[in-house]
């Protein structure tokens, strides 16, 4: 599967769990319990010795200090997009995932597990079968969308693709009730694009129109490979540009989504012919069995609008081209060769700038995490992941839970009746570790050793049945959002919980043998980070039960906005690539997330030495404790990045590269000023009380 194929759908996990904030660009896989690899650094301390560049100057590009040789010694492997300290867990993880999938494939006959996992593994490394088969998989699907002739068999078939995943036109899940956190409710939203936002069908720089040419032409090679001639080809892809670029035009932008006020809108399911009279989503609804419920989300009513003014009989041909054209894109990573090459090609090579396609092993370790997850994880889990670990990190947790309180009652700009609220609200927080305490079944999908496309269509029905049923129910939040070997953690505002799957619990984010002012600047500032989130420019709006309520004075309201508009600015004059400025408001909440967290980190080390009686400017490795501090946050986001990547990132990443997510955050504080002896004039120089700082 290739790279955007993937982060898709970790954006769709993402929208499923509705608004959670993550900690990382996109989710990748990592691995725990590794031992800590103290030779290769030469630290005692636990920082990376080896990737600092001292001819830099910390005061000046912390980043380049703390980075600089890791950098220059780590160039982006030509299958990668990107590549940090993240994906260098990534790598050793994805060895250990391998033998437990070869493994399972070799003894399916020992667990039901086992069968699953390993049958689905060895269905995606056959690819001289996948080659023999060609293209009759497709078949019996290609030939439905071509017989369809009025718009009820086109809603037949839009719900068949929905089943499986294939989401033509929008988006249909289930989520939390918005104003009643606690139950599940339906939810129709905009949807339906091949490129990966709104705006790459309307910016006119020529970057962009390249962008757009290109992804016409591989539309156009796509169904030449089901044997169109390339004439005709080249008309469909036209075709279905044309539908996705009216689709665009009705959805929300990536940077309004991020307001949750603007995604609310809730509905009878009775007064839906009326938004939709040429589409019946009563029908629709029962195509797919979903359980009864008189109330839906309508999440961007204008774009249903839209969608409603596509479905003339005049446009059937149309219609059906753009169907045609989702379900290869969602099925070219289980076909060919020639498919899948294709496939890379654009969503790879051109908008990612990645030379090289993955192995296929690693594809299909990937394919069964997505599928899955919460079978291979277990077996992840069952190898790898220590206790000690996780104790340690849900003492971190309170600690820096404490912090947070002190830090709302501490700060000067909230008044009191906020500020009871808000510690309402903190004292809310649930803190999940590790992995699920009850894992997924998925005894119900038949899996076969010789059938990937069907293993993998499957596994979609299962999900998408899965996600159906909860509509009307009460919300299970004891699930995860992310599979237990992710390196990656996040905060769910519907939940007001923090989750910390066991594959972010390693080095270099935490290890028994590093400093604790190491683990504090790395794992500390994560927790840090996720707790802020409850209080960013989205979460604050939820209240402690995860409803979406204002419990904000109006004068802090507005004292809250004033404090995040100074973030919205510093960072939106970044430029991670030339010609590029990072989106302030698109990446304000992450940013305030970083920028809370280190303060929160930092008091919590402060106060552990304290009680520990170890003085800050005791050194370790030639760097005091709050030196370690800083360098154990900043070598986190070591990554060197290639430029269309960049490019990708900024406009559509809600996070900001970790060159800017390091000396952002520290150009901000004071203490950081005060650790490495900055003077006012230096770049990264904060007085006190000066910077940015909302939390
Ligand atoms: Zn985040």
């Amino acid at each position: 599967m290739s790279a955007i194929t993937r982060r898709l759908i970790t954006l769709k996990l993402m929208r499923m769990r509705q608004l959670a904030s993550c900690v990382l660009c996109a989710a990748v896989l990592g691995s725990v319990a590794l031992a800590q690899n103290n030779e290769k650094t030469g630290s005692h301390s636990g920082i990376d010795l080896s990737a600092i560049d001292k001819s830099a100057d910390p005061c000046n590009d912390f980043y380049q200090y703390a980075c600089g040789n890791w950098m220059k010694n780590n160039p982006v492997p030509a299958d990668e997009s990107r590549w940090g300290r993240f994906d260098e867990l990534f790598e050793r993880n994805q060895k250990i995932l391998r033998n437990i999938l070869e493994d399972s494939a070799k003894h399916q006959d020992q667990s039901a597990l086992d069968q699953k996992i390993g049958g689905f593994y060895q269905s995606c490394m056959n690819e001289s079968l996948i080659e023999q088969r060609g293209t009759t998989p497709l078949q019996s699907e290609l030939d439905r969308i071509s017989h369809i002739t009025n718009q009820g068999e086109l809603l037949d078939e839009v719900a068949r693709l929905h089943d499986r995943q294939v989401d033509v036109f929008f988006n249909f899940y289930s989520s939390p009730d918005p104003k009643d956190a606690k139950m599940t409710i339906a939810s129709i939203d905009q949807g339906g694009l091949g490129l990966p936002e709104k705006d790459f069908y309307f910016r006119t720089d020529p970057k962009s129109e390249d962008i757009r040419q290109k992804y016409v032409a591989h539309v156009a090679k796509t169904f030449e490979l089901i044997g169109i001639p390339a004439s005709e080809a080249s008309k469909k892809a036209q075709t279905v540009m044309a539908v996705e670029t009216d689709l665009a035009k009705a959805s929300l932008d990536v940077t309004s989504r991020r307001n949750p006020q603007l995604l609310v809108h809730e509905m009878q399911k009775d007064q839906l012919p009326q938004l939709t009279p040429n589409f019946n989503f009563n029908q629709f609804f029962v195509e797919l069995n979903t359980p009864n419920f008189s109330t839906l989300n309508v999440v961007v009513p204008d774009f249903f609008k839209t969608f409603n003014g596509l479905l003339t009989n005049e446009k059937m041909d149309d219609l059906k081209d753009y169907m045609t054209w989702h379900y290869l894109n969602g099925s070219a990573a289980l076909l060919t060769k020639a498919f899948v090459d294709e496939n890379f090609d654009f969503y790879g090579r051109t908008l990612s700038g990645v030379t090289e396609l993955k192995p296929r092993w690693k594809r299909c370790v990937s394919a069964t995490d997505d599928e899955l997850g919460e079978a291979l994880g277990r077996k992840f889990v069952e190898k790898t992941f220590g206790e000690q670990g996780k104790q340690r990190t849900l003492e971190l947790v309170h600690e820096i839970e404490h912090e947070m309180a002190e830090d709302i009652q501490s700060i000067t700009w909230m008044g009191p009746e906020t500020k009871k609220e808000a510690m309402v609200k903190l004292h809310a927080v649930a803190n999940k570790i590790g992995y699920p305490e009850k894992w997924r079944d998925y005894s119900s999908i038949s899996i076969v050793d010789d059938d990937y496309f069907g293993n993998s269509y499957r596994a979609n029905e299962f999900e998408s049945k899965r996600e159906r049923d909860k509509i009307g129910k009460p919300v299970d939040r004891s699930e995860w959002g992310m599979t237990p070997p992710t390196v990656n953690a996040y905060y769910n505002p519907t939940e007001n919980n923090i989750n910390f799957p066991a594959g972010i619990l390693q080095p270099p984010f935490y290890s028994n043998q590093a400093d604790d002012a190491v683990n504090y600047g790395a794992i500390g500032v994560v927790v840090g980070h996720e707790l802020t989130h409850g209080f960013d420019d989205a979460g604050r709006q939820f209240d402690a039960d995860g409803n979406l309520k204002d419990w904000w004075q109006k004068s802090d309201e507005e004292k809250f906005e004033k404090l995040s508009q100074c973030l919205v600015d510093e960072y939106g004059h970044f430029s991670p690539i030339e010609g590029v400025k990072l989106n302030g408001k698109l990446t304000l909440g992450e940013n305030t997330a970083d920028n809370g967290g280190i303060h929160l980190a930092y008091y919590a080390l402060m106060d552990d030495l304290a009680k520990k009686s170890v003085p800050v400017s005791k050194k370790e490795d030639g760097y005091t404790q709050a030196q370690q501090f800083f360098l154990g946050f900043a070598q986190v986001w070591c990554q060197n990045t290639r430029p269309e990547e960049a490019r990708l990132l900024a406009q559509t990443n809600p996070h900001s590269p970790g060159k800017f997510r390091t000396n952002g955050v520290v150009s901000n504080v004071s203490e950081f000023s005060e650790a490495f002896g900055c003077k006012a004039g230096d770049q990264m120089y904060a007085a006190k009380g000066k910077g940015c700082r909302v939390w």
